[in-house]
């Protein structure tokens, strides 16, 4: 008898890298050193903590990455393996380096962040394609920009001709050919990614960047706005605004990447649009709740609760 493959909810295209974050009171003058009063590594990459907090929503995940065969590399195996992520199609690549954010958080709250993206940059096309009969069983196909944008395509190609809906993140901004854009189902920009993506000047109305992407071929754009919550934007119907939730925040910092994951989750249950964005906002409202990016992403219990 053939065996049964596992069911796979949601593939997300991932970047992983190990965030090393010091605590020193002001950015260094160029040529200065300072002394950091804190110092720790914690999981990152807008692909794997979407992925974390689609599993956390229930979902069978699988990754595609590419990590080197170092501590780092192994870090995230070991959180994959906790989470309960299939990382069968993560690439380990020899006598590469994984993925590394050199972060600064200064006294005053604000940051600034490096991001060596290591054996993640090799994530191609071929990946993608090798990758195809997992890719056609899903319900969701996510990604984010820090995922090299070949990768993107190809796996976006395949999800569509197999009518599996594709969800981008496309954070950090960048620009994005009218191919990927045609591609994708779902883009969930925030408020600055939107107005880069349109190409336009940063107090420019939401409604005509948001215009702008869907007569490029976006499907839907779901904005994100921070406390405010998001707003659908379609073709055929009015925004849709969903208020955010008031929270005593702690940090924001995988507040955009919890609200995809809870997306993806939600869809590939079968949820309707409207009913998505609820739980997406509600699950990046507890996120919002704890410090760093995995430690504060919440479970479905508690995202029912907050709903309830
Ligand atoms: P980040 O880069 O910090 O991960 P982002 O810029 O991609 O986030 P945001 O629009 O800031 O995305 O936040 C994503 C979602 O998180 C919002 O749509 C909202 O649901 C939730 N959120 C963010 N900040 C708050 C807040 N202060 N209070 C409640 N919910 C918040």
């Amino acid at each position: 008898m053939t065996p049964v493959p596992p069911r796979i909810d949601v593939v997300c295209l991932a970047s992983w890298n190990a965030d090393l974050v010091v605590r020193v009171p002001r950015p260094a003058a160029r040529g200065e050193t300072q002394f950091a009063s804190d110092f720790e590594i914690s999981p990152g990459g807008k692909g794997s903590n979407a992925a974390v907090a689609a599993a956390r929503q229930g979902a069978k995940v699988a990754l595609l990455a590419r990590i080197g065969d170092d501590d780092f590399g192994r870090m995230a195996l070991a959180l994959w393996q906790a989470e309960g992520i299939d990382a069968r199609q993560v690439t380990v690549a020899t006598g590469e380096r994984s993925g590394v954010a050199q972060i600064q958080v200064f006294d005053d709250g604000d940051n600034s962040i490096a991001v060596y993206r290591g054996a993640g940059m090799g994530l191609g096309a071929h990946h993608a394609q090798a990758a195809e009969s997992l890719l056609r069983q899903a319900r969701v196909v996510m990604a984010s920009n820090e995922v090299p944008q070949a990768c993107t395509l190809a796996a976006f190609a395949i999800a569509r001709a197999a009518g599996v809906t594709t969800l981008l993140n496309p954070a950090p901004a960048a620009t994005l050919p009218d191919g990927l854009l045609a591609l994708t189902d779902l883009l969930t920009p925030n408020e600055g990614e939107l107005r880069a993506l349109a190409g336009a000047p940063a107090d420019a109305p939401e409604a005509a960047c948001a215009a702008t992407l869907l007569a490029r071929g976006v499907g839907r754009v779901l904005v994100t706005l921070s406390a405010d919550g998001c707003r659908l934007h379609t073709r055929d119907a009015a925004a849709q605004h969903l208020g955010g939730h008031r929270v005593p925040v702690v940090d924001t910092i995988g507040a955009g990447d919890t609200f995809t994951g809870a997306l993806a989750a939600a869809l590939a249950r079968g949820e309707a649009i409207a009913s998505a964005m609820r739980q997406a906002n509600a699950a990046a409202a507890l996120a919002v709740q704890g410090r760093g990016a995995i430690a504060g992403m919440p479970g479905r219990a508690q995202v029912q609760a907050l709903l309830a």
